[in-house]
């Protein structure tokens, strides 16, 4: 199991070498592309989720945003996981999701939270596979995804295209254009 950029846990990849964080780094440049193309509709419905990571350094603000002392906060909203990460320890829904479904720490919200749905694990490890892999078809392996979310759509009916250009980025570094 490799760790990315410290919060994306990818299943199924063990230590990651330089040419595949090379990789990766298309895939996750493909997914953010499409982050500014969709404004988050606000539903709630990823502040269900499990495994909301923290960064170490978001600790501090996210406390001081929810207006709570940063030893109470650390023991009463953090996990830490045996890989090193830090997780919310109430989630489905998360401690912070208000009644109206809007974020508590909107402002201050982890990072993981603002990439939503875009760097998430299994999308990364998803598109990752579709870019090393030229016979993989992303939409198939994205099926996964829930239509009834506003977000994922979006995704849908754009990653093949960028895709595509990720794959012809890779084929002019790896030589085989
Ligand atoms: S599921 Fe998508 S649309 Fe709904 S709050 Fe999360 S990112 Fe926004
Ligand atoms: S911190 Fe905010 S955006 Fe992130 S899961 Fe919790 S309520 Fe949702």
């Amino acid at each position: 199991m490799a760790v990315y950029r410290g919060k994306y846990v990818l299943r199924g990849l063990g230590r990651i070498s330089p040419e595949m964080e090379a990789d990766l780094d298309l895939a996750y440049g493909a997914c953010m592309e499409l982050k500014d193309a969709f404004p988050c509709e606000m539903c709630g419905k990823c502040c269900h989720q499990p495994n909301i990571v923290i960064l170490p350094e978001e600790v501090d603000r996210i406390s001081a945003a929810a207006g709570i002392p940063l030893h109470v906060f650390m023991k009463e909203n953090v996990i830490r996981t045996s890989d090193g990460r830090m997780l919310f320890k109430k989630t489905g829904p998360c401690v912070f999701l208000r009644e109206d479904m809007r974020c508590g720490v909107w402002n201050d919200r982890p990072e993981i939270c603002r990439d939503f749905p875009y760097g998430v694990s299994m999308l990364m490890s998803r598109v990752y596979l579709a870019i090393v892999d030229e016979s993989a078809d992303v939409i198939e392996l994205t099926g996964y995804m829930d239509s009834s979310w506003p977000c994922t759509g979006a995704i849908r009916s754009s990653i093949s295209e960028k895709v595509d250009r990720a794959r012809e980025v890779r084929r002019k570094r790896t030589g085989a254009v």
